[in-house]
């Protein structure tokens, strides 16, 4: 029984820890970026993405598509286009 009982003691003490830091633990986020599993803190100024580089590249693609738009509406000369 003695062995059993520290197997259970041992059991219910990690448990224990682990319900006493789950609370405390951050949320795990996926970056939207590259997938990476980032933790949700408010020191994490990139939420949610990973790094400064992930957040540029998704602000990166977001300006190039707005660049791209406002590109289209830009007045292109025309040669048939006579006064
Ligand atoms: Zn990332």
């Amino acid at each position: 029984m003695g062995k059993a009982f520290e197997s259970i003691k041992a059991g219910l003490t990690e448990a224990m820890a682990h319900a006493k830091r789950d609370p405390a633990a951050p949320r795990i986020v996926n970056c939207p970026a590259c997938g990476k599993a980032i933790e949700w803190v408010a020191e994490n100024r990139y939420r949610p993405f990973c790094s400064a580089r992930c957040k540029g590249v998704d602000l990166g693609a977001w300006a190039s598509d707005q660049y791209r738009i406002a590109a289209k509406e830009e007045p292109k000369p025309d040669p048939d286009a006579a006064e």
